[in-house]
């Protein structure tokens, strides 16, 4: 096995002095150099044959003990120099103060044959400087939770950060799954995932926070130079380094990009629950899978995370605002290096006429309209009405709006309610709705055919539903990844009918509807 490291983050930022794995705030440094923690019997559980073949490996590599080794943090390749990034964040609205990869441990940076580079990063892999009152481990778990939701992401066509492989440690892991006193051992595990970068708004927020201008620049910079370099050939560097225009230009994309990615989640019915400013990447990725979840029936005010139950802050329907309020901060980290406020305010608002604008289009879309025209937020008004005022199946409601002859027994048939019986208030309002929407897509210059085709092309069939992943997740636990592997395999056609994997495609069962992992989701993991 060969990968080619390149490890520019660690040579071009400035490093923690100190190389020992001491829990402390660690000051004037973008991480610290440590290394992770060896385990007793590591096994591989899962590879993801795509996003080895990102770094060049191959199904013989990823078989093979140095794999095995390596990614299990057994044993460092040639080239790793591993360490933790040191960043700080807001969490649930509250300035947290120095917060870091406290289970994470970068390995390195791999070059691939066609030039693009990966950052490899094990989670679950031992303490670090950062790891604060926490162990640094995983478990089983949350670790199949991520490795899974990360490549089901990456298949649906929503910007994230990937997952090479997943396995179990050998170790038991102590964890108090429900924070209520019932502490029980778990299975480890560690997961390798990968990104261009892993750093976060909170790698900018603990400079400024800090007063650490020096450093907040140098990472601005590099933020830039490498991941936004365009940016440098619109505004040149002058004598003093880097233009005020050249790091608002910098801000300005990481707004859009965090748009594109919020439409996306609305999109699929993806609800992240732990939007801290730490878990927001500078590049607009998905990134840290806790309590997150999948809507079932259409709620936007659903969140899975128990923590955040009361506040809802990080509910479906708030995530843009949220992903807004975010942006803010990391506006508020950056204007050390600008100095003036008009333009990042200006930025700021355009990000909610441009969410609503391609939430719109990406609304559109999902109803096989090719443009938005007047009166067609009326329609996604009452559309949303309507998803609410019974439990309504999203991802199967959308699957079955792509036929002819809609009426409310269609949807029956179809399986995208939750309850048997709907007054008949209730099913004149679907019938009048759906008149007006075939109304409207008569209007279409597109024959039907294409129009379902471009319905399916958006509307996944497949989600990575909460309950299948606490089934797999209870048979990983007893030694049986099949079922890990074969959602993997079924998530890597989200949009096609796989008519052999129907059964995955199924709206939650009832007894998963109040079942802990299914719909409630702590911190914990
Ligand atoms: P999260 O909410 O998972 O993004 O984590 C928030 C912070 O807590 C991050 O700095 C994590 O590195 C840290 N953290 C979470 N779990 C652990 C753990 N088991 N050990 C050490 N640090 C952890
Ligand atoms: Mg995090």
């Amino acid at each position: 096995m060969k990968l080619n490291f390149d490890n520019r983050f660690t040579e071009e930022l400035p490093a923690d002095s100190q190389t020992t794995n001491q829990r402390r705030q660690v000051n004037n440094a973008c991480f610290s150099y440590v290394a992770p923690t060896p385990v007793s019997g590591p096994k591989i559980v899962s590879v993801s044959a795509e996003a080895g073949q990102l770094i060049g490996l191959s199904d013989a590599d990823h078989a093979s003990t140095p794999f095995l080794e390596a990614f299990s943090g057994n044993k460092l390749l040639d080239g790793m120099k591993p360490y933790a990034m040191c960043y700080g964040g807001h969490q649930f609205g509250n300035w947290a103060g120095q917060l870091g990869d406290g289970r994470a441990i970068n390995l390195g940076e791999v070059v691939n044959e066609n030039r693009a580079r990966w950052a490899l990063q094990l989670k679950g892999a031992g303490p670090t400087p950062y790891s604060r009152t926490a162990d640094g481990l995983a478990v089983l778990r949350s670790s199949v939770r991520e490795y899974i939701c990360s490549e089901a992401m990456h298949h649906l066509g929503v910007p994230t950060t990937r997952a090479l492989s997943l396995m179990t440690t050998g170790e038991q892991v102590m964890r108090d799954m429900l924070y209520d006193g019932n502490a029980a051992y778990e299975p480890g595990a560690v997961v390798c995932r990968m990104a261009p970068s892993f750093i976060r708004f909170g790698s900018f927020q603990i400079f400024a926070s800090r007063n650490e201008l020096d450093e907040l620049r140098a990472l601005t910079q590099y933020t830039i130079r490498h991941y936004y370099p365009e940016l440098l050939e619109q505004y040149p560097a002058d004598e003093s380094g880097y233009t005020k225009d050249c790091i608002v230009a910098f801000f300005s994309k990481v707004c859009d990009l965090t748009v594109t990615m919020i439409v996306d989640w609305m999109r699929v019915g993806f609800v992240h629950g732990v939007m801290n400013t730490d878990n927001m990447s500078i590049h607009g990725l998905t990134i840290d899978y806790g309590p997150y979840g999948w809507l079932d029936d259409y709620n936007p005010d659903w969140t899975p995370n128990t923590t955040d139950a009361n506040q809802a802050r990080y509910r479906f329907g708030d995530q843009a605002n949220i992903a807004l309020w975010n942006c803010y901060q990391l506006a508020n980290a950056l204007y050390p290096l600008i100095e003036e406020t008009e333009q990042l305010e200006q930025i700021l608002t355009d990000f909610q006429s441009s969410y609503s604008e391609q939430w719109q289009r990406m609304m559109a879309t999902k109803l096989g309209l090719n443009e938005v025209m007047a009166g067609d937020s009326e329609l996604l008004k009452q559309l949303e009405s309507l998803l609410v005022a019974t439990e309504t199946d999203m991802t199967r409601f959308y699957r079955a709006l792509a036929h002819e002859n809609l009426d409310y027994d269609h949807f029956c048939r179809h399986g995208v309610f939750y309850q048997s019986e709907h007054s008949s208030e209730y099913k004149s309002q679907l019938e009048a709705w759906l008149t007006t929407y075939q109304t409207r897509t008569d209007g279409c210059s597109s024959s039907n055919e294409t129009r379902f085709a471009l319905m399916n092309s958006v509307n996944p069939k497949y989600v990575f539903r909460n309950y299948l992943a606490q089934q797999a997740i209870d048979k990983s636990e007893n030694g049986d990844h099949s079922m890990v592997n074969e959602l993997l395999n079924v998530l890597r056609k989200p949009y096609d009918e796989q008519p052999e994997f129907e059964v995955y495609a199924q709206k939650r069962p009832e007894w998963a509807r109040t079942k802990v992992g299914c719909s409630m989701l702590s911190c914990s993991s």
